[in-house]
């Protein structure tokens, strides 16, 4: 392809196009719209509608379609083409601004966790005028909400919108306070790091568990796996190289801001980086980014595994989730600064986001809950299911000295009236060398590491946006309301120290003492699997929070609570019936076809000379046949554990049922199986090993 700039963007209706081909009259309405949040005029969406639908086919579009994100996770669209008859028997290519403004899917298949019952099964979209138009294939899709008729959120992205909203008008609030009186938005900013792993097509198509679950629910770990360190940011090869220029120019071609790409730290593990965007934007392309690494993959035959632990042993995929908040006018308002007076604004930005960990460890942790990443949380390489954040040593001096009042010994002591010293100058080497946190800052930014892999970001971004604007209100309350600003300020920044201090932990969070002190002397939460945190989503402190700020109704998050539930008993009973298939068709016969050819050749040994021991072979059949039966008593447990699951009632129970029955019962058939795998013969067994999947693509 030719240079870069020339074809960025190409493919999406963005403020290039909009200026170029819309009258100046309907191009700052719209602005106004898309800026400002201002309601959008009838006329303007018609004219809008035109210049849209003229731009998409004259790049080759034939249909559009209303481009959402409902509870499923993935996007979802269908498709409407242009035509529309002409008198003459003959077909125009027409679309109306109606038609972009609102569509009505048959939405009857979405989860809607009990908000719409099922004789009033449509819901509708709303276009989302902030996030632009973009052409995939030939088709022009349109960002969207999605809503049911009573106007509930059925999507990822209405709550999005309304937690920047909620964040937008706190911080607001505060800036006022401290004599802003030109900023006029303040918006979360994010970049996704999208960890993933690569593997032939031809390796996939052999394992249903990969293709069934997205994850390998048998083998053993390959002999060399990631102890040598020798994949992290090691020679990206040629194939993988090729993949990632076919997806850079996609991606590119649509407006995303791919970056940065590199080997990950395990065997055929991957990152892509984009540089970071407004909120609303970046979950967009997020969820775009994921599609198209899977399409490109495919082309190079090769597949994208996304799940958050495609192989048990080695490194699971994450997405981290870099989150700033700044204002219009260019302003991180959680970049230290250089002067005192941003120091102080900065230092209550801080507090706000380390109140609002601590205060809410459980929507964080709930907000990244899926069946894929409980496997991985806790594992010894991501961060623990327990919520923590790290500073870095110098910030946290600075807060040390701020709670005891000592001067801050860092830096040359120039206290300013606030009562805050002036903060060292942060780099980021100083910041980001804890990788083992869950929630750091990284200089100007918080990284927060719990994302899995294939989740969107909007629920993270929801919990923390509406979390700190919990946080901001409450600062804002009292500073308003207090005679001297400057001492409420310091006092109520002292007293979130004071307060929360237990939740900034900056050692090693991989380290089990750690689980033991935040646990047992923190009192920090540590919620291991779904079915432990999600009810704490209906909690009163959580509910009342969510929907002071408008972000959610009560309706929606009990929806939400329902449907996450049920995809994680959905998401494990479908690995169960996978591995019992798997096990029954597959391993237990390629056991038993070994042992027999091994019975054969004892058989055969024996013809030529009865008295040969063929000890070997007769210790393996017996072994292999113990192993046999091993794998049929497991499976069986396995099924008559699965065949309970409907009786256990609520949802809930279900879950519960399914942690510790199910998935204890799926770890015993591995382990049979597993050990059946290292015995048997590379010849009968019937699928690629782990070795096989994570060395495939050269
Ligand atoms: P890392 O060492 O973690 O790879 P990078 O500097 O490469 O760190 O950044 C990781 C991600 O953070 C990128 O997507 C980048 O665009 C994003 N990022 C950088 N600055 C900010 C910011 N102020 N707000 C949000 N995201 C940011
Ligand atoms: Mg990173």
């Amino acid at each position: 392809m030719s240079n870069i700039p020339d074809y960025f963007g190409s493919l999406v209706f963005d403020d290039r196009v909009m200026k170029a081909t819309l009258a100046a009259d309907v191009y700052s309405s719209l602005r106004r719209t898309i800026d400002e949040g201002a309601q959008l005029d009838p006329e303007v969406a018609d004219a809008v509608a035109v210049a849209m639908k003229d731009w998409a086919v004259a790049h080759g579009a034939t249909h559009y379609t209303h481009w959402f994100q409902p509870l499923t996770g993935i996007t979802a669209e269908k498709h409407d083409s242009f035509i529309s008859p002409s008198p003459d028997g003959g077909v125009i290519m027409y679309f109306s601004g109606k038609e972009l403004i609102k569509g009505e899917p048959d939405a009857s298949s979405f989860p809607s966790g009990g908000i719409r019952a099922t004789f009033e099964a449509r819901g509708y979209t709303a276009w989302d005028p902030t996030s632009y138009a973009f052409i995939k294939g030939k088709t022009l899709c349109i960002p969207t909400a999605f809503c049911s008729y009573g106007g509930e959120a059925l999507d990822k992205k209405t709550p999005l919108l309304r937690s920047m909203d909620a964040l937008n008008r706190q911080a607001l609030r505060i800036l006022r306070l401290f004599g802003n009186d030109t900023v006029k938005c303040v918006r979360s900013s994010v970049g996704p790091e999208q960890e993933y792993f690569l593997i032939t097509k031809e390796m996939y198509d052999k394992r249903p568990d990969l293709r069934f679950t997205g994850r390998t629910l048998f083998g053993v770990k390959p002999p060399k796996g990631q102890e040598m360190d020798d994949h992290y940011f090691g020679a990206i090869k040629p194939r993988v190289l090729e993949y990632m220029e076919d997806l850079n120019e996609e991606l590119w071609k649509l407006g995303i801001l791919a970056k940065t790409e590199h080997n990950e730290v395990a065997p055929a593990q991957h990152e892509l980086a984009p540089i970071y965007s407004t909120t609303n934007i970046a979950t967009d392309h997020n969820q775009l980014t994921m599609e198209i690494m899977q399409k490109v993959a495919e082309r190079h035959g090769l597949v994208c595994l996304l799940h958050e632990k495609p192989f048990d042993g080695v490194n699971g995929s994450g997405k981290h989730n870099n989150w700033s908040i700044s204002t219009d006018t260019g302003v991180n308002l959680l970049s230290p600064g250089e002067t005192p007076y941003d120091n102080a604004q900065f230092l209550l930005f801080l507090c706000a986001v380390i109140k609002a960990v601590d205060d809410y460890q459980d929507l964080l942790r709930i907000s990244v809950a899926t069946a894929g990443n409980d496997h991985r949380l806790g594992a010894n390489e991501a961060p623990p299911a327990v919520v923590s954040m790290f500073l870095g040593d110098e910030l946290n001096a600075v807060l040390e000295a701020i709670e005891s009042d000592t001067p801050y010994k860092g830096v040359e002591k120039t206290t300013m009236k606030l009562g805050v010293d002036v903060l060292p100058t942060f780099s980021r080497d100083t910041t980001d060398r804890n990788r083992t946190s869950p929630f750091a800052f990284t200089g100007n930014k918080f990284e927060f590491r719990m994302v899995g892999s294939s989740d969107s970001i909007a629920c993270a971004n929801v919990m923390l946006n509406t979390a700190v604007a919990e946080s901001l209100r409450i600062y804002a309350d009292r500073l308003e309301a207090a005679d001297d600003f400057k001492t409420a300020l310091g006092e109520m920044i002292k007293k979130t120290i004071k307060d929360h201090k237990k939740i900034i932990f900056n050692g090693n969070g991989y380290d089990d003492a750690w689980i033991e002190e935040a646990t047992e002397k923190r009192g920090l939460l540590n919620y291991r699997t779904t079915p432990d945190c999600l009810p704490h989503l209906l909690d009163k402190k959580n509910v009342d929070m969510l929907t002071s700020h408008g972000v959610y109704t009560l309706t929606e998050l009990r929806s939400r609570y329902e449907i996450i539930l049920e995809n994680y008993c959905k998401t494990v009973t479908i690995e169960a019936n996978t591995m019992s298939g798997m096990a029954r068709t597959q391993i237990a016969p390629a056991v038993e076809a070994y042992s027999a050819e091994l019975a054969g050749s004892v058989a055969a040994k024996r013809a030529v000379d009865p008295s040969i021991e063929c000890a070997y072979e007769t210790a393996l059949v017996r072994k292999l046949s113990g192993l046999l039966d091993g794998i049929a008593e497991a499976a069986d447990a396995l099924d008559a554990a699965v065949s309970e699951i409907d009786s256990k009632g609520e949802i809930g129970d279900e879950a519960n049922y399914i942690r510790d029955v199910v998935i204890a019962r799926m770890a015993d058939l591995r382990r049979v199986c597993d050990e059946a795998e290292t015995v048997t013969s590379k010849k009968y067994w019937p699928f690629p090993s782990y070795a096989d999947l994570l060395f495939s693509v050269r």
